[in-house]
């Protein structure tokens, strides 16, 4: 998926091979396939530390055009969106990838700004789901993590980009220095580097038994789980801290309600925000979401093909 701006073709957060340079929104690695072929990159300083801390791949900022604007998308910390002005096609155009409207845990605040035309992430198009209030879920995860530690060792699963900082803040917030594996600890210095304040000690693999409360990548949690197990008497609680916890069911003790993306109720908020003539949705759920949003009024469709944005969008033009 890519757009044309005068001498650039920039990918939107994918492999495009026309495109000359990419748009990282963010450092998740289902947004950064573009930068295997071609290491240009807009993004921000932070996305690029964050991709090159954990990945081969090296990652060469290019200085934004005079029609782009970067602005915060509220999902993680250096999260983007990107914003074209009218001049060049006629109209203004705004590309989200990730985004969250609610008050980030610890990535800054969403930019919102007014665009003819949207392009916009689809991860969660269900109308009945609706993320818990971010201060109860987190003030659910500090309780729960002090009356366990009491008892045993709380274990905690999550993504190891994002979601594990933000679980670090808020044990931190409720006094408590969390163990954490190696993933996590190098994306915590990269946050470190950019002034976020985490403290955390790297877990013991050998003896993860004198560990009160320790974060792990989600996928390792259930080995870790049975080592502390092995090596120590008293229970083991496993927690698991993602928006999906609202879908499905995680083979966990318990499972806390703390997304970075926006729900559906969020996704109107952002395209009332923005208020634009169409909006394009895009993703796997991309025609769920077209339609949940036509149902409202909106003049919504999927890109499914998306290597053609840019002839939907001069075809879009004459109707704006
Ligand atoms: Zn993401």
């Amino acid at each position: 998926m890519a757009i044309s701006l005068g001498e650039y073709n920039i990918s939107l957060d994918s492999r495009d091979d026309e495109a000359n340079v990419n748009f990282v929104s963010h450092a998740h690695s289902d947004h950064t396939a573009g930068l295997k072929k071609n290491k240009k990159a807009l993004a921000s300083t932070v996305t690029k530390d964050l991709v090159e801390s954990r990945s081969s791949m090296s990652v060469e900022l290019i200085d934004e055009p005079d029609c782009v604007q970067l602005l915060n998308a509220g999902h993680m910390l250096g999260s983007r969106q990107l914003f074209v002005q009218n001049d060049l096609y006629g109209y203004s155009l705004l590309y989200s990838g990730d985004y969250q409207m609610d008050e980030p845990v610890l990535a800054e605040k969403i930019e919102t700004k007014h665009a003819d035309v949207l392009i916009i992430d689809s991860t969660y198009p269900y109308p009945d789901v609706k993320f818990d209030d971010k201060k109860e879920v987190v003030d659910a995860i500090q309780f729960y993590a002090r009356t366990k530690m009491e008892k045993g060792h709380v274990l905690f699963g999550a993504y190891a980009v994002g979601r594990s900082q933000e679980l670090v803040k808020i044990l931190n917030d409720a006094g408590i220095t969390p163990a954490v594996d190696e993933k996590v600890a190098r994306t915590n210095e990269v946050y470190k580097k950019h002034g976020i304040k985490l403290d955390y000690v790297p877990l013991d693999f050998e003896h993860p038994e004198t560990s009160s409360v320790a974060i792990v990548e989600q996928s390792r949690l259930k080995t870790m789980r049975e080592s502390i197990r092995a090596r120590s008497v008293k229970q083991v609680f496993t927690a698991m801290a993602s928006g999906w916890s609202k879908i499905f069911r995680f083979e966990t003790d318990v499972q806390f309600n703390l997304s970075d993306h926006a729900d559906f109720h969020q996704a109107l908020e952002y395209i009332n925000a923005c208020d634009p003539k169409i909006v394009f949705t895009f993703g796997s759920n991309a025609k769920l979401f077209a339609r949940h949003l036509s149902a409202r009024g909106f003049d919504s469709r999927p890109l499914v093909n998306t290597s053609d944005v840019n002839a939907l969008l001069l075809n879009t033009s004459s109707n704006l």
